[in-house]
């Protein structure tokens, strides 16, 4: 059986990912499980980017296969933004011992803030997801999964975290933290490319 490493120390998205591929010959581990590992920085210019040097940083650092995702919210009226900001995009707002809370009311004020004259239909924006495996030096597979939206005037919903309150998705006509656990991961960005990156690796797996 291969062990892949997942690149995080959350414990919710190392049980979405394992269920996701609980029926493939793998044992999915999280960071915890790993030692201790000093963080990377993330310095890259795109999602895909940052996905690629974290797994190919913990690859390198444990031995083993490992999946990182890089993910954020982009917002067209914003020319992109907050897009691999996205987890600190009102970081200046805040003290710098401020939690994951904190920031992310802060993220979603400025946001607000900084769509406040742009008008309904210029307010269209995406959550993505990107995911990479590396073995080595190598990057084995990428996926991505995106969800489409529009930023809210105000915010909806309580489950979820960062913009889920501000992000409304029109087909459903609710916000992303208005949905279930279950429902958001049917649609969500993350959700769609952990599925596609699970056909990818089945492929992988039986030509290796
Ligand atoms: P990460 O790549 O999962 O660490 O996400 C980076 C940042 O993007 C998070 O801190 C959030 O601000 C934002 N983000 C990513 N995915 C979601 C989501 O599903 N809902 C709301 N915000 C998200």
């Amino acid at each position: 059986m291969r062990s892949i490493v997942l690149a995080t120390r959350n414990p919710g998205k190392l049980r979405e990912i394992q269920r996701v591929l609980a029926d493939l010959d793998v044992r999915v581990t999280g960071l915890d499980e790993a030692g201790g590992i000093a963080e990377p920085e993330e310095t890259g210019q795109t999602f895909a980017e940052n996905a690629r040097q974290k797994a190919l940083y913990y690859a390198r650092a444990t031995g083993q296969w490992c999946l990182a995702d890089d993910s954020g919210l982009v917002v067209d009226a914003l020319g992109g933004a907050p897009g691999v900001y996205s987890a600190r995009y009102a970081a200046a707002d805040c003290p710098p011992s401020a939690g994951r809370e904190t920031l992310d009311h802060a993220n979603n004020a400025r946001l607000l803030r900084e769509l406040a004259e742009t008008p309904e239909e210029k307010r269209t924006a995406r959550f993505v997801c990107c995911l990479a495996l590396a073995a080595e030096d190598k990057i084995l597979i990428e996926a991505d999964g995106v969800v489409e939206g529009r930023i809210a005037r105000e915010k909806a919903g309580e489950n979820g975290f960062g913009y889920d309150p501000l992000f409304f998705v029109p087909e459903l006509g609710c916000t992303t933290a208005q949905l279930s656990p279950e429902q958001k991961n049917s649609i969500s960005h993350r959700g769609r490319a952990v599925r596609r990156f699970a056909e990818l690796l089945k492929t992988h797996l039986t030509r290796t």
